[in-house]
């Protein structure tokens, strides 16, 4: 009896081992700093595992507790709008929240997202040009499409519009539905200015692909109406799933809403930086980032919501990249 026990208990802590080995595998990507909480987060699990096996106890509780709070916090990024402790109930940086009518149809609703994981697992570009589960990489032609995520923001679009505006330079725009209800003046001048309008979901939810079909729809949908709400007769011809968390069906279901898919090429990941979001290191970062994987087609993805060093990025980015390729919004 007690050798099998035994033996339970190392199969437990091994196959939770594996586990959380894997899962440092998949955010190879994740910030530097990350990898030392990561293991961390590996020695607590294996050590909580075994006084859960062994029985409850105060240790026990604390190295639980140690391990929710380390695990959450080494998951930042744009995953994290909403941020995460309220993802679903969802209040966002501006305070506003993301909540509608639930699906008619049922489904768990938007209020019941675990915490949502990292942006994306990709490095800051990749050399494939093969869409990610049929989701675009490219532009299909040699123009370059900057687009710009997870906005409308009350003070960080005005200032890139006008940025872009200054530089003669069209985008594509990839709106969260609970924010361009929150701000219809601003999907309105998005419009106005000849950007491109995108659907990027309704709150951020990072595992939306794994929702119920119920629910996608609700959420694809919500998105929709909420531009339209702003400009009725937006043409809304592009999805991009949160954190760029594509499958096929996904992507085949935007399609029945009439939306091409688009995953990304050159990611600066200008989301990740420490809380205080003005660094000139990082602004520097960014810039080098896009100088030097930007090629003829790319796809480029930075951050309108929150993130003001992306703004004073495309100050230097801008004029640079005019000078090198045509820069266009994704055709409409
Ligand atoms: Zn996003």
């Amino acid at each position: 009896m007690r050798s099998r026990w035994t033996l339970r208990s190392w199969t437990y802590v091994v196959a939770l081992a594996i586990s959380a080995m894997n899962d440092r595998g998949r955010h190879a990507a994740a910030p530097p700093g990350g990898r030392a909480k990561r293991l961390v987060s590996v020695a607590l699990l294996v050590a909580g595992a075994a006084a859960l096996l062994l029985g409850p106890s105060p240790a026990g509780q604390y190295i639980g507790n140690r391990l929710a709070r380390s695990s959450s916090a080494a998951r930042p990024g744009p995953g994290a709008h909403p941020p995460a402790g309220v993802t679903g109930a969802g209040v966002a940086a501006n305070g506003s929240t993301p909540q509608a009518a639930p699906p008619a149809a049922g489904g768990p609703g938007p209020t019941t997202a675990p915490s949502p994981g990292p942006v994306s697992p990709s490095a800051s570009h990749s050399a494939s040009a093969d869409p990610v589960a049929g989701a675009l990489r490219r532009t299909g032609t040699g123009a370059v499409a900057l687009t710009f995520d997870d906005g409308p923001d009350p003070v960080q679009t005005p200032l890139l519009l006008d940025l872009l505006k200054e530089q003669g330079v069209k985008a594509t725009f990839c709106m969260v539905g609970f924010r361009a209800r929150d701000h219809p003046d601003l999907v309105r001048r998005i419009a106005a200015e000849g950007h491109t309008l995108c659907n990027h979901s309704w709150q951020h939810l990072t595992n939306l692909a794994k929702r119920p079909v119920n629910y996608i729809k609700w959420d694809l949908e919500s998105t929709n109406d909420a531009i339209r709400a702003a400009v009725p007769d937006a043409k809304i011809a592009y999805f991009r799933a949160p954190g760029g968390n594509f499958t096929p069906e996904l992507v085949a279901l935007a399609k029945q809403y009439g939306m091409t898919s688009i995953y990304w090429q050159v990611d600066p990941r200008d989301w990740d930086h420490k809380k205080d979001p003005s660094d000139p290191a990082h602004i520097a970062r960014v810039v080098a980032s896009v100088q030097r994987y930007t090629k003829p087609g790319s796809i480029v993805l930075s951050h309108d919501n929150g993130q003001p060093d992306t703004i004073e990025a495309y100050r230097t980015l801008l004029p640079w990249l005019k000078e090198r390729f045509e820069l266009a919004p994704l055709p409409a």
